[in-house]
């Protein structure tokens, strides 16, 4: 598959200063010798041009008599390239007409359109980087937060491969371990100390947790923080909701959703992207249609990171009903509007069960109290969190992974306590170094790697 050269457009479509052409494959400098002169004379061979340095000239029309576009050319030898292949870059006037004009050019002369996510791909298969820096590298594109982009830059920088590489060696020579004893039974005797065994599985078990907590405390940073609305009809649910994201209109998406579903709308806030879905339902009602409303509303609230919950500042808080619906522990915001209807500023008092969770008066309607209610977001959501250059937050896939390697190291464990036979125990701790090998991907099947370089754009 890497045999032959590959090449696309490597920058966005449309009109810029200047656009990127990816040439990889041990073919790369033959192809430029198809297109490219120094001089206005026409094409030349380019065979001999050195690695890392810029060349300027022309790209030809295919009969070489008219020039196509003026470019900057940078041959990447390998393997110090983006793939660890011979790379060229055409740099050129970047628009839709020039980029594609200059491309058909390129493949008219041996090469092949990329697929997306093909240079990617082409880096982990040649071993330049694992998988997590791969799929960093399509984090880096999405990221949608400045802290998302962190997470994802250090990533990049290899932080969970070394991780995951450490773990899986430690495993890997417990492993050679059993299967010493199972070859040579007689002469194995005491090769498998037990205690020294355990410790490393408890180790590397204990290794997994770390990292599947840190899925779960930080997830939204990389998937968003799912805000739910809640309250009474009327209350100002929806003025809320527009105010939240008002101040982002300008990277304001509507999520799709079914018309079961609550309108949702993303926004960014203090570059940590948000989700917030606006429900009906919860207040005291012997309505049976209310009652369904609130049912609904808690299929969205089990879902939320944080919960605004939006009541008027006269009424008392519905204890019982909030019981129903909000799951304990759920971070929850009183949000008491129509604060400039209110005959003094007294917030009703909380119930005892929510002592503790904060709230705010607002006039949605006048906009009063939307900035400290923003910081109230923020603060909840980062509660208990640094984020660093350097954290691993491990994304869904590596987490699936984790699982499985703890799951297999817990029957490791308690195999060794109970003395089972080295071919279980083999057997077992194999799995663990399999499913960690599929998040750096030294096992992960070719579907995995489908799927993941799939979601890159061609010519990345
Ligand atoms: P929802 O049904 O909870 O989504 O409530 P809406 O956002 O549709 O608001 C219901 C009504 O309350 C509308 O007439 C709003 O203009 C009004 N409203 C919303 N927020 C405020 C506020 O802060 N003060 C006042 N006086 N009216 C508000």
């Amino acid at each position: 598959m890497t045999n032959d050269t590959i090449a696309a457009i490597s920058t966005p479509p449309g009109s810029g200063g200047i656009g990127v052409i990816r040439i990889s494959g041990r073919a790369s400098l033959e192809v430029l010798s198809g297109v490219f002169g120094r001089t206005r004379e026409g094409v030349e061979d380019c065979t001999g041009f050195r690695s890392h340095t810029v060349y300027h000239g022309y790209v030809f029309e295919a009969d070489g008599a008219e020039v196509i576009d003026e470019v900057l050319v940078i041959p990447m030898l390998a393997p110090k390239s983006y793939t660890s292949e011979d790379v060229v870059e055409i740099q050129a006037h970047s628009g839709n007409v020039v980029m594609n004009t200059l491309l058909e050019r390129v493949l008219a002369n041996g090469a092949r359109l990329s697929d997306p996510g093909e240079f990617t791909r082409r880096a982990f298969l040649n071993g330049r980087i694992d998988l997590t820096q791969a799929e960093a590298v399509a984090d880096i594109i999405n990221a949608r937060s400045v802290k998302s982009l962190k997470v994802a830059a250090s990533q990049n920088t290899g932080v969970l491969k070394e991780g995951i590489s450490q773990m899986r060696s430690r495993l890997m020579e417990v492993y050679t371990l059993f299967e010493a004893s199972i070859d040579f039974p007689d002469e194995a005797g005491e090769t498998i100390e037990t205690e020294k065994a355990l410790s490393v599985v408890k180790d590397v078990a204990e290794d997994c947790s770390k990292f599947i907590q840190r899925y779960n405390d930080a997830c939204f940073i990389r998937e968003g923080i799912n805000v739910v609305i809640c309250g009474a009809p009327n209350v100002g649910k929806s003025s809320l909701m527009n105010r939240l994201i008002e101040n982002d209109r300008s990277i304001v998406t509507s999520v799709p959703g079914t018309t079961r579903d609550p309108v949702r709308e993303s926004f960014n806030l203090n570059g940590i992207p948000m989700v917030v879905a606006d429900t009906a339902g919860i207040h005291p009602t012997n309505d049976l249609v209310e009652i369904i409303g609130i049912e609904k509303a808690k299929e969205h609230i089990t879902a939320a990171d944080i919960i605004l919950f939006m009541q008027e500042p006269g009424g008392c808080v519905p204890e019982k009903e909030l019981d129903k619906v909000v799951p304990d522990g759920v971070k929850t915001v009183f949000v008491f509007n129509k604060t400039d209807l209110a005959v003094d500023d007294k917030l009703p008092e909380m119930p005892e069960k929510y002592m503790n969770c904060p709230k705010i008066g607002i006039s949605a309607l006048n906009n009063e109290g939307i900035d400290e209610l923003r910081e109230m977001i923020v603060d909840l959501a980062m509660r208990d969190l640094d984020i660093d250059s350097g954290t691993v937050v491990p994304n869904l896939r590596h987490k699936l992974a984790l699982q499985e390697a703890a799951a297999s190291l817990e029957a490791v464990e308690n195999g060794l306590r109970n003395h089972l036979e080295e071919e279980t125990l083999a057997l077992d701790i194999k799995e663990s170094i399999e499913a960690l090998g599929r998040i750096t991907g030294e096992t992960a099947g070719i579907e995995v790697l489908d799927h993941i370089f799939s979601n890159f754009c061609i010519g990345k």
